[in-house]
């Protein structure tokens, strides 16, 4: 994974939260659109947030999302 990659990833959370500014967004869009490891990376995750939304809203923890997002973090930059 390039540097530009880890820097992609480190703000792949307030992206996919909403949170980054337009600037942002457009810089990980750019990016995706080049590169496939990281836009396989994103539609995993959100492939993994769908499934957790599919579960019954009882049995999921707040903030699961924030929590998933930090765990492929770690694992991605282990
Ligand atoms: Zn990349």
């Amino acid at each position: 994974m390039d540097e530009k990659c880890k820097k992609i990833m480190e703000c792949l959370s307030d992206y996919m939260d909403g949170e980054a500014s337009e600037q942002l967004c457009k810089m990980v869009e750019q990016h995706l659109a080049e590169c496939d490891e990281c836009k396989c990376m994103v539609e995993n995750i959100k492939i993994t947030i769908e499934m957790l939304h599919s579960l019954p809203e009882e049995e999921i923890p707040e903030d699961v999302e924030k929590s998933v997002l930090e765990r492929l973090k770690k694992i991605l930059f282990k």
